[in-house]
């Protein structure tokens, strides 16, 4: 985890956006330190992939202000482009190509020299090499496209819900990467529906609703704040629970299909 003197790369004041009369962004203002894994939580509809794509320079903001890496997204977004990874609508996924293929593909658009079997083995993909991308299992996908967001070598990689609809070990399995992937010093930005990645994997998190942050911290203290506020859970009945009868069964190691 990164110490609280690590340096900002993200800080995002006062950001807006509209889509015509529709304020989805009201607003908000918030910063990314470098190397940290940052959640940005909220219902369907909060404005998370909005706030993403702004920053990614993919969408147009209303209104506030935007550094990234100490680029100004007014001014040098082509900059900003440089040193960030997307995962890539998978519809640009040539059909024809295997992934390795793509991943050279990729390098060309960027101008970057890869190597498809080091970086697909950092997903645990080798063995895939010579496969189609509609050949893939859902987990085995979400490592491909991470894998596309680490062609150009980014400082900041962009994960939006990269573990929904994953079953519980491809979900493990992309934590690990995440973490992999930030112990290699990239920060990783990742937005979630699902709490307990949000608590295993994030450094701080920015709890967004109806486009504005209504809590900004790490998971820890926004635990620690609301039981001193006197919420108590439920009592708890047993000592473990489906997922963890489902993960015991079926166990923790990476299969082939996933
Ligand atoms: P989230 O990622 O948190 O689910 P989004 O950023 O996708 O939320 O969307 C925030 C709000 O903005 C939603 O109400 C959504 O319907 C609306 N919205 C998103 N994209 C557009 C668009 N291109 N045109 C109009 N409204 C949009
Ligand atoms: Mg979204």
């Amino acid at each position: 985890m990164p110490d609280m003197a690590s340096k900002t790369i993200i800080s995002v004041n006062n950001l807006t956006k509209k889509y015509g009369d529709f304020e989805a962004v009201k607003g908000i203002s918030f910063e990314v330190k470098e190397g940290e894994i940052f959640g940005l939580l909220g219902p369907n509809g909060a404005g998370k992939s909005t706030t993403l794509e702004i920053i990614e320079t993919l969408r147009d903001k209303t209104s506030g202000k935007v550094i990234v890496d100490g680029f100004d997204l007014d001014k040098d977004p082509g900059e900003i482009k440089k040193i960030i990874g997307v995962q890539l609508q998978t519809s640009g996924y040539y059909p024809g190509l295997n992934l390795s293929e793509l991943i050279e593909l990729f390098g060309g658009l960027y101008n970057q020299e890869v190597h498809p079997l080091e970086l697909l083995d950092l997903v645990n993909l080798r063995d895939k090499a010579k496969a189609k991308f509609k050949e893939l299992s859902g987990g085995q996908k979400q490592r491909f496209s991470i894998a596309t967001t680490l062609i150009n070598r980014p400082r900041i990689i962009f994960l939006d819900e990269p573990t929904t609809g994953l079953d519980p070990q491809a979900r493990r399995n992309l934590w690990e990467l995440v973490k992999e992937i930030r112990a290699k010093g990239t920060t990783v930005i990742i937005t979630t529906h699902y709490m307990d990645e949000a608590e295993i994997l994030c450094d701080r998190v920015a709890i967004i609703d109806s486009g504005k942050i209504i809590a900004l911290e790490t998971p820890d203290r926004l635990i620690d704040n609301l039981v001193a506020g006197g919420f108590e859970r439920p009592k708890e009945v047993k000592k473990a629970n489906l997922e963890d009868v489902f993960i015991h069964l079926t166990g923790h190691t990476l299969r082939p299909e996933n």
